[in-house]
């Protein structure tokens, strides 16, 4: 996986469901090589931010960047030609395809002119994607279960395999919506390697997490949203001790 070293920033972004604001003047940013953790409490804004940050909803107002290059409401499958890739919080998983097929699906998003254009490209390349969802499935620790159908999985391991899905797209970005949210415990020091190993070969991780031992262990910084707004960011354990954070968050 080559990282392209460059940055997504959010400026200033706003989203408005009809009267209610979901976001207000958000700024973020994910730097290749570091972790950026998105907290905050249920209704705060945080998956609606990563739609728009994934190119899926457009904002009302303010940019998204990838390097100099505008994305703002691009769309979701340009940005994923871009290289950045989104796990979500509740995996759509298709019935009947195996945890290889399904993971296969991710390794589609980079292809020239898509699913037609891959398949046309013959078994030689299908070969080729095989072997890159099956390394991401040995990742992530679900390799034996490739050949059993997804559906069929555990939460646990459907959340696990949402993360090699979207590995297999080699992102540069990768935006992960609360990976650790319905995971076996024993399965949570995996994941925080995982996620630092990733940071180390240079993708830009953003993490929307629940989980907080989890989100302060790996974050290389958090950012806090409330009602819409960042209320704090910075390295962790300024955060961490923010009277506002545990306030609006921490405290509950
Ligand atoms: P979080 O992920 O932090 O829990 P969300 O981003 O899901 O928060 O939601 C932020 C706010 O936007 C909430 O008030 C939610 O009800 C509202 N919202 C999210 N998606 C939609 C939508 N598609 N239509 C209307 N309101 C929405
Ligand atoms: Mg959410």
């Amino acid at each position: 996986q080559s990282a392209s070293g460059l940055r997504l920033t959010a400026s200033d972004v706003e989203v408005r469901f009809g009267g209610i604001v979901a976001l207000s003047g958000v700024d973020l940013e994910a730097a290749p090589g570091l972790i950026t953790g998105l907290i905050g409490p249920n209704g705060a804004g945080k998956s609606t931010l990563l739609a728009v940050l994934a190119g899926s909803r457009r904002p009302t107002a303010g940019t998204v960047r990838l390097g100099e290059r505008d994305l703002t409401g691009i769309g979701a499958g340009t940005c994923a030609q871009l290289g950045i890739a989104r796990a979500f919080q509740l995996p759509r998983i298709p019935s009947h395809m195996t945890v290889l097929e399904v993971a296969m699906l991710g390794t589609f998003r980079r292809g020239r002119g898509g699913m037609l254009w891959s398949w046309w490209r013959g078994q030689r390349e299908l070969a080729a994607m095989e072997a890159t969802a099956y390394a991401q499935l040995r990742r992530v620790g679900i390799a034996h279960l490739a050949r059993v159908e997804a559906s069929t999985l555990s939460t646990s391991d459907q959340k696990l395999l949402e993360i090699a899905r979207a590995l297999a797209s080699a992102p540069d970005v990768l935006l992960l919506d609360e990976p650790a949210g319905g995971l076996f415990e024993e399965d949570l020091p995996r994941l925080a390697g995982l996620l630092r190993a990733l940071a180390a070969e240079g993708l830009a991780v953003v993490l929307v997490e629940h989980e907080m031992s989890l989100v302060m262990e790996v974050s290389d910084r958090i950012v806090v949203l409330n009602e819409g707004c960042v209320i704090a960011d910075g390295p962790a354990e300024v955060v961490r001790s923010s009277p506002e954070v545990i306030d609006a968050y921490l405290g509950v």
